[in-house]
């Protein structure tokens, strides 16, 4: 189910730019309007209702706060994987590897295994899901982890990048707070029917 309150402020505020960017740094990964992300971490828990989550994970930056917020309602700790370039890092760390949408490059993502165990139930939460890539590397973190994947909530889901389709096929239960179906410079955005 998609979230009015959000689609009516991506309508307001947010930007196209060329190269299928949506820009919402004014109220969701720059200047964070904490009001709105309330609602948002309300509306996760309503959304995975019933089901047992002992830990949100995301990825750094854009997703800890959105993740940190929903955590409030889950009353559940946070843990995002970190973000690094050095390939060989040994120890106790569980490592995937994510290109990125936005920089185009490549990073290794690592989440200390002091944070993640076989008994968590993991719900992964994004700001973005475009083609997919951040979400499966967190899915594989999971996986190496021996955890449970509960599923994913990402704020807005670009519905005409593969991403969706993606997750959705690997049987993750995957939630969408807006979905956007087409967007362009000139007209702006236009979400998907629910
Ligand atoms: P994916 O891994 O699904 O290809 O891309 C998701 C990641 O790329 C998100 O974590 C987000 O930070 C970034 N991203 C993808 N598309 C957009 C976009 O249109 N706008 C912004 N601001 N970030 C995006």
């Amino acid at each position: 189910m998609q979230m009015q309150l959000l689609k009516e402020r991506i309508q307001k505020d947010g930007l196209v730019e060329d190269g299928d960017i949506l820009k919402v740094d004014s109220f969701l990964n720059h200047q964070i309007d904490i009001s709105l992300l309330e609602e948002i971490g309300k509306e996760f828990n309503r959304q995975f209702e019933g089901k047992e989550v002992t830990k949100i994970l995301t990825i750094e930056a854009s997703g800890i706060a959105i993740a940190c917020i929903t955590a409030r309602y889950f009353k559940v700790p946070v843990v995002f994987a970190k973000k690094t370039k050095t390939l060989n890092i040994a120890g106790e760390v569980y490592k995937a590897s994510v290109e990125s949408f936005t920089h185009k490059n490549t990073n290794t993502i690592i989440v200390s295994k002091k944070f993640l165990k076989p008994e968590d139930k993991v719900l992964i939460i994004d700001d973005f899901l475009a083609n997919g890539k951040a979400i499966i590397g967190l899915s594989k973190l999971v996986e190496e982890a021996g955890a449970t994947l509960v599923g994913a909530g990402v704020v807005i889901e670009k519905g005409f990048q593969p991403g969706g389709t993606r997750i959705r096929e690997m049987g993750i239960d995957l939630h969408s707070l807006a979905i956007v179906e087409s967007m362009d410079p000139a007209n702006g955005v236009r979400f998907r029917e629910d």
